[in-house]
């Protein structure tokens, strides 16, 4: 049995990904890996990429890029932002790690990868190594097929969150085709699928779509409780945007019999621990319980 596992009960285990770094996400360093990798053959010195304000791949970026001698620029949606009021710890801790911004409206953010936005970010940056949104290129997905190891073959299910779809479909391509991969999105949404199976090399998996509360970041009571239950009894703590939802997701599927009977489950903690701040800065302000 790999030691690194934690035993839930008798027949699900969770990947610890979050131990991997106390602060950022353990898939978002996955994905940066054969990234920074390529940005070093290609002698850049510069990373650039995009996120909202409470970003687990901002951090990531910020944090890698310090980490491995690169400057870092991130793109934030949002213009009433700025860096005289309104740094989170999302963003206080990017900005530490020597993280630059440029905030911009939301209907600017929206074409953030057409051709004209990319050439105006050089003209105002010079030359740059360019990470998308949430992180996901061919090179993050092979960074995620690292995840699972020869001993997690003996799992019947293995289980993510998916945001952009490229946590999953490194599971998927480094899976035995015995092995079912299960995706529980973050948000609504449809894309998803197509994403996939622009980067999965095989069709042994499935999302399950209920479990996103009402959209990206969206929250409810339930889940929080669900969380803060889940902390208490297994020691274990889960985000709210993405392991707090698949967590849920596979207990509320183990009680409605989803799971074939004696099949072994394999749950990735991704990580994303460093958003329960945030969160609860917004729970604090609506007089609601916080995350534990
Ligand atoms: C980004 C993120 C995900 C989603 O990963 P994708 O590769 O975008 O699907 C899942 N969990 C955590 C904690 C994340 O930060």
């Amino acid at each position: 049995m790999d030691k690194n596992l934690v035993l839930i009960d008798n027949h699900v285990f969770i990947k610890p990904e979050y131990l991997n770094h106390p602060y950022v996400s353990g898939n978002k360093l996955r994905k940066l890996k054969y990234n920074l990798m390529e940005a070093k053959k290609r002698n850049k010195a510069v990373l650039l990429t995009f996120g909202g304000a409470f970003s687990n791949h901002i951090a990531a970026v910020a944090y890698a890029g310090q980490e491995h001698g690169f400057q870092t620029i991130g793109i934030i949606r949002g213009e009433e932002l700025n860096e005289q009021n309104s740094l989170n710890a999302t963003l206080s801790f990017a900005k530490s790690c020597g993280m630059q911004f440029k905030f911009v409206s939301r209907d600017v953010y929206r074409n953030k990868t057409s051709e004209s936005f990319i050439e105006q970010l050089q003209r105002a940056f010079g030359d740059f190594y360019l990470i998308p949104e949430g992180g996901t290129n061919a090179l993050a997905v092979k960074g995620c097929e690292d995840i699972l190891t020869e001993a997690d073959l003996k799992f019947d299910y293995v289980c993510c969150p998916v945001g952009t779809g490229g946590t999953i479909s490194g599971l998927i391509n480094s899976s035995h085709s015995t092995q079912k991969i299960i995706g529980f999105p973050a948000l609504k949404g449809d894309f998803l699928r197509e994403e996939i199976t622009k980067f999965a090399s095989a069709s042994n998996w499935e999302l399950i779509t209920n479990y996103h509360f009402g959209g990206y970041a969206k929250i409810n009571e339930d889940l929080i409780q669900f969380i803060n239950q889940f902390k208490r009894c297994y020691n274990v703590p889960l985000d709210p945007i993405y392991t707090g939802k698949m967590m849920y997701g596979i207990y509320d599927l183990i009680s409605k019999g989803y799971f074939k009977e004696g099949s072994k489950i394999l749950a990735i903690h991704t990580g994303g621990l460093q958003g329960i701040e945030g969160m609860n800065k917004k729970l604090q302000q609506q007089n609601k319980p916080l995350i534990v």
